[in-house]
């Protein structure tokens, strides 16, 4: 999907925070057709190239203080480089061997990268630095999900790098996966999609489901006990929920220990056995209470949906106030993973 909508450029899938909680391993094994992996985390990057990774690796925040340098020439990592302090440690500590980086330029966005003021600085010391064999360009989009777009800070980056001298040979890379569903032209040489490969949409008002992406995840529990509720009794902590009608309630072995969000309010959506429900009252350390009023056959045993297959995480994380990202990276460790082909 990455892979048509990229056309001509390269792909950096992006398999940080334990590749968005699906496993990093796992990850880059079904992403064998991404031309590099781009990560934050030092010790991820490493266990990638100790079990055979042999493809590039971009570091998204680059290194942090100068014990990491020697691990960038060890292991074959390609830092952004988007502050002052990265150069100095760079031009005094040599790696072992010349090492790849990406520029970053700060377009808008204000979180890392060089300015109009200090771009040019940058982009000459690395370039007169002999241990940096290749400087590439690149920068990240502030609201290619939202009604600003992209256009501004595509402008503003082509004005910005202008005066680096030698700069038209030089590859780009700016779109995440909301740029390269959206904004063909906002490619560059170099994609850098991440939700979109894990199957949720990057949009609030478009579902995975109608941009053609499915959910590699399903977080799956099941019913461990049934509680028959009247009206004005009240459901779990805090009585938190009160009981309007004569209800069949059920117990799942899921809660905010697993990475289910606590504060997903009641009517936040469910499967149970494949039939739409919602969870009632407040979601606990291991379990949540679902309605099983009016579903046939409901009773222990019986098979939850939180997210997934047939629920898509983008609408449980709309009714819970955030977004699918937060909701696939706080997967718990404690869960166990099935791996289906
Ligand atoms: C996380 C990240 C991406 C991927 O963003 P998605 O919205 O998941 O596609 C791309 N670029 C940078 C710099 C990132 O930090």
């Amino acid at each position: 999907m990455a892979r048509r909508h990229a056309g001509e450029a390269k792909i950096w899938a992006v398999i940080k925070a334990n590749a968005y909680g699906h496993g990093l391993r796992r990850a880059a094994k079904a992403f064998a057709a991404a031309d590099g992996l781009a990560i934050i985390e030092f010790d991820a990057a490493a266990r990638l190239r100790d079990a055979g990774e042999t493809r590039p690796i971009l570091l998204l925040e680059g290194f942090f203080g100068p014990q990491d340098i020697a691990l960038l020439a060890e292991y074959a990592l390609t830092p952004v480089i988007h502050n002052f302090t990265q150069i100095e440690i760079l031009a005094k500590i040599s790696p072992a061997a010349p090492i790849d980086v990406y520029l970053k330029v700060n377009s808008g966005m204000n979180r890392l990268g060089f300015t109009v003021d200090s771009l040019e600085a940058a982009w000459q010391a690395l370039r007169s630095n002999p241990c940096v064999r290749s400087v590439a360009l690149m920068t990240h989009f502030a609201d290619a999900d939202g009604p600003s777009g992209v256009q501004g800070q595509l402008d503003w980056f082509g004005e910005m790098i202008r005066p680096l001298e030698g700069n038209p040979a030089v590859p780009r890379s700016f779109a995440n996966s909301a740029a390269l569903l959206r904004y063909p032209e906002a490619r560059g040489d170099w994609v850098r999609p991440g939700i979109m490969l894990y199957g949720c949409s990057p949009f609030a008002e478009q579902r995975a489901a109608d941009l053609g992406l499915r959910p590699a995840m399903t977080l799956g529990s099941e019913i461990i006990a049934v509680q028959q509720v009247l009206p004005g009794e009240r459901v779990g902590y805090g009585f938190a929920y009160k009981v309007e009608r004569e209800m069949t309630l059920g117990i799942v072995a899921c809660g905010y220990a697993d990475g289910y969000p606590r504060h997903a309010p009641s009517g936040t959506p469910v499967l149970v056995n494949g039939f739409d429900s919602c969870i009632v009252g407040r979601v606990s350390m291991d379990m949540l209470c679902v309605d099983l009023t009016g579903i046939p056959g409901a009773g222990v045993g019986m098979p939850v949906t939180l997210w997934g297959e047939g629920l898509s995480a983008d609408l449980v994380a709309a009714a819970a106030g955030t977004v699918s990202y937060e909701l696939l990276c706080a997967l718990a460790p404690r869960v166990p993973v099935l791996e289906v082909a």
